[in-house]
């Protein structure tokens, strides 16, 4: 095995047992990066300089006896997520210069752990889109086939993991950001509970509906970052003050008895026919393992992308008013005030952000804000009911993670209704705030990565890593990486 292959359990135990130091495993990453980054552009900025010296110090404290969770582990994070000193650009050309003077909770607490960042990934801009295509510094490619997309919006986070530019990553979540590019990837991208993680310094798309999650090479890695980054913080409002469990402790138990549900809604017309196959294999793996799987019923999931659609674009139009030209990004130069921030925003932002603001800016509007924006709160409420009754009867809830495998880069560029179906099953699970896993399950007749979606109840992030676990063990799928 190669050592940027490592996960974040096998290079903290051959880190522990002095095999390997921080420092030769960040310079074997780099030395990947340096490799495999001109095919695949994971990375908006690349941290070898800081990353070398954060190793060095990750190896001093080990050397002291002083151990992180995390210490000397090389990591991605999404560009979304401030970094304090280090360019955070959202691959928006309005933050291309924008360097946060503050560090976002999550990362924080990486490095509190020791973590050895090795740069900033690529994204769609402001994180609206499915194929990381949406950047102002160009597409993403798949590893597993670089005329492909990677999925988005975490996109370079998931192709970084993927391709071994990283040991593991961060990314954010508001309609499938992490789950659908890890399943088109072949990776493990989790979306914990609204509240679970804090959003401090994650730049806002759609408040309501955003979170942030790791992105692994398995799940034992997954529950590790989850220990890391969960938590109650005051500088986040809407972060839940509830207890975090140890999540790697339900790594391994039994799944004997545990009751899946299998929306019915969910078979839908169009699926891949391949992705439709492996998803079945699998809830008759989980079967085959004690898992008793059901039927559940989840019936307003058919409403779940328009209502999105309305109200991530709403909360977006009002987020996005700050980028004005006077406080920070980009500034172009007007003949009076009102055609300086017309010239900035004109200039600023990419179509698909444009398209959102004025989507958001109309359904908020007086006049139609009933019609619209209420209508889809409406939804949302029915959405979240949809769950709550599942959950009586079952554990956790079965689906693919996306309708299809990756898909041709270029391919719906031209038609924004095609991708925004591309998360027809990972976006009711935003509007509901349930946290959802997606874990390799698959792989096509064209060696493209398949995903399976294992969703929870509230705050029940240890039932479906326990699932993922027990299947993962079971298969290996997730020992697959891409040839490049
Ligand atoms: N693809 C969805 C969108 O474009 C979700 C994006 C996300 O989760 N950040 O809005």
């Amino acid at each position: 095995m190669e050592t940027y292959d490592l996960t974040i359990s096998g290079a903290l135990q051959a880190i522990g047992s002095g095999q390997l130091s921080p420092v030769e495993l960040t310079k074997a990453v780099f030395k990947r990066i340096e490799a495999v980054e001109g095919k695949i552009k994971a990375f908006v900025t690349i941290a070898k300089e800081s990353a070398i010296e954060q190793a060095r110090s990750a190896e001093i404290n080990i050397k002291k006896g002083v151990k992180g969770a995390l210490a000397g582990i090389p990591m991605a994070v999404k560009d979304n997520l401030c970094t304090e000193g280090i360019r955070t650009t959202c691959s928006s050309k309005i933050l291309e210069k924008f360097i946060p003077p503050y560090e976002s909770t999550v990362t924080k607490k990486l490095k509190e752990q020791g973590y050895v960042l090795t740069g900033k990934t690529n994204l769609d801009e402001f994180a609206m889109g499915s194929s990381t295509e949406n950047s102002a510094f160009g597409a993403t490619r798949n590893p597993w086939d670089t005329g492909r997309i990677p999925g988005g919006s975490s996109g370079g986070s998931c192709a970084a993991v993927s391709a071994g530019e990283c040991i593991a990553a961060l990314g954010s979540d508001t309609g499938g950001s992490i789950r659908q590019p890890a399943a088109l990837c072949g990776v493990v991208g989790l979306k914990p509970t609204y509240g679970r993680v804090s959003r401090y310094g994650l730049v806002a798309f759609a408040s309501s509906l955003d979170q942030i999650g790791p992105i692994t090479k398995d799940v034992r890695d997954s529950a590790i970052l989850l220990n890391v980054i969960s938590g109650h913080d005051l500088l986040d409002s809407t972060s839940a003050p509830v207890e975090v469990p140890d999540f790697v402790s339900v790594l391994g138990r039994d799944i004997k008895g545990m009751k899946i549900g299998i929306p019915k809604e969910f078979l839908i017309e169009g699926m891949d026919k391949e992705v439709d196959a492996f998803v079945r294999d699998a809830i008759k793996k989980l079967e085959s393992l004690g898992a008793v799987p059901l039927e559940v019923s989840l019936p307003h999931t058919g409403y779940a992308v328009a209502a999105y659609y309305i109200l991530a674009t709403s909360e977006a139009s009002s987020n996005l008013a700050r980028y004005d030209g006077v406080k920070y990004g980009l500034r172009a130069e007007g003949r009076d005030l009102m055609d300086m921030y017309m010239q900035t925003r004109a200039k600023g932002f990419g179509s698909e952000v444009k398209r959102r603001i004025i989507l958001g800016t109309y359904a908020l509007s007086s006049g139609y804000y009933d019609a619209y924006y209420k209508k889809a709160q409406q939804i949302r409420t029915l959405i979240k009911k949809d769950f709550q009754r599942a959950f009586e009867t079952v554990d956790v809830i079965a689906t693919p993670t996306t309708p299809a495998p990756a898909f041709k880069l270029g391919e719906k560029t031209e038609d924004p209704l095609q991708m925004y179906l591309s998360d027809i099953f990972t976006i009711s699970v935003n509007l509901a705030g349930v946290p959802g896993i997606s874990i390799p399950c698959g792989f096509t007749s064209g060696n493209l990565p398949v995903g399976l979606q294992l969703i929870g109840k509230h705050f029940d992030e240890e039932s479906i890593l326990k699932i993922a676990y027990a299947y993962e063990q079971s298969t290996d799928w997730h020992k697959k990486r891409p040839k490049l």
